[in-house]
Formats: structure tokens, sequence, C-alpha cells
């Protein structure tokens, strides 16, 4: 099967299992898991053991690479919009769509265009 990939741990064949355990007596050799899928890391890890296991070896590359923090995030009046949507209590009544403010509650109406339109922001300056 072709569509097996292995778990991008750095340490998943140190990982002393059975279903690890690959050829016969005298001549055992543990190796890294295959599998169709996995559930850790973006379907990258087969546990949270192999996926920290990544984190310790590349973890500070990884976000040097891709930008440290320096300084807090902030979460503003300004910057707290979200979509979201209630939903409908029957066909008759379908989903009220809006865009919600987490700080201050405000909700301004959106139709299911904008809603599901990706590109599609409130102005707001
Ligand atoms: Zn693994």
């Amino acid at each position: 099967m072709s569509d097996l990939k292995y778990c991008q741990g750095t340490q998943c064949h140190t990982h002393m299992t059975q279903d690890r355990i690959k050829g016969s007596k005298g001549n055992k050799v543990y190796q890294t898991r295959r599998r169709s899928s996995f559930y850790y890391g973006n379907g990258n890890f087969c546990s949270m053991w192999c996926l920290n296991d990544w984190f310790n070896d590349f973890g500070n590359k990884a976000i040097d690479h891709f930008g440290r923090l320096t300084e807090p995030k902030k979460l503003t009046e300004q910057n707290a919009w979200r979509k979201d949507y209630d939903w409908g209590t029957s066909i008759d009544e379908p989903h009220r769509h809006y865009f919600l403010n987490t700080i201050t509650k405000e909700r301004r109406p959106l139709t299911e265009e904008q809603y599901n339109d990706d590109n599609y922001t409130l102005n707001i300056s």
C-alpha cells in the first residue's frame, strides 16, 4: 500500500513496543511506526510521546524559522470580530449569521454568503 506514511517522531523506533518489532529471533529490529493515518500533530505523529520527541529536537528551530514572539499578541475591540451563527429553529427559520465582537459582544448581521466567504471581513480600521 503506497498511502502508508511514517511517524515523524525522531525517537519513534526507540520506543520498544511489540508493534514496532520487525524480523525474527536473532534478527529483531525496532522500527518507526508506519500507518495510513496518525492522530497527533496534524497527522504526522503516532503519539504525544513522538510529537514531544520531535519538538524537543526541532521546536526551537521551527519557532525561530517561522517567527518567535518577542512581544505579546493582543486581542482588542478592533480585532475581536469573529463570524458566528445561531442555529435556526426550523426549516422556515434558517441559521442567523453575524459578526460578533468577542469583547464588546456587539453583533452585526451577515448573509450566509458573507459568512461562507473567507475573504469577507468588516472594514474596521
Ligand atoms: Zn511515533
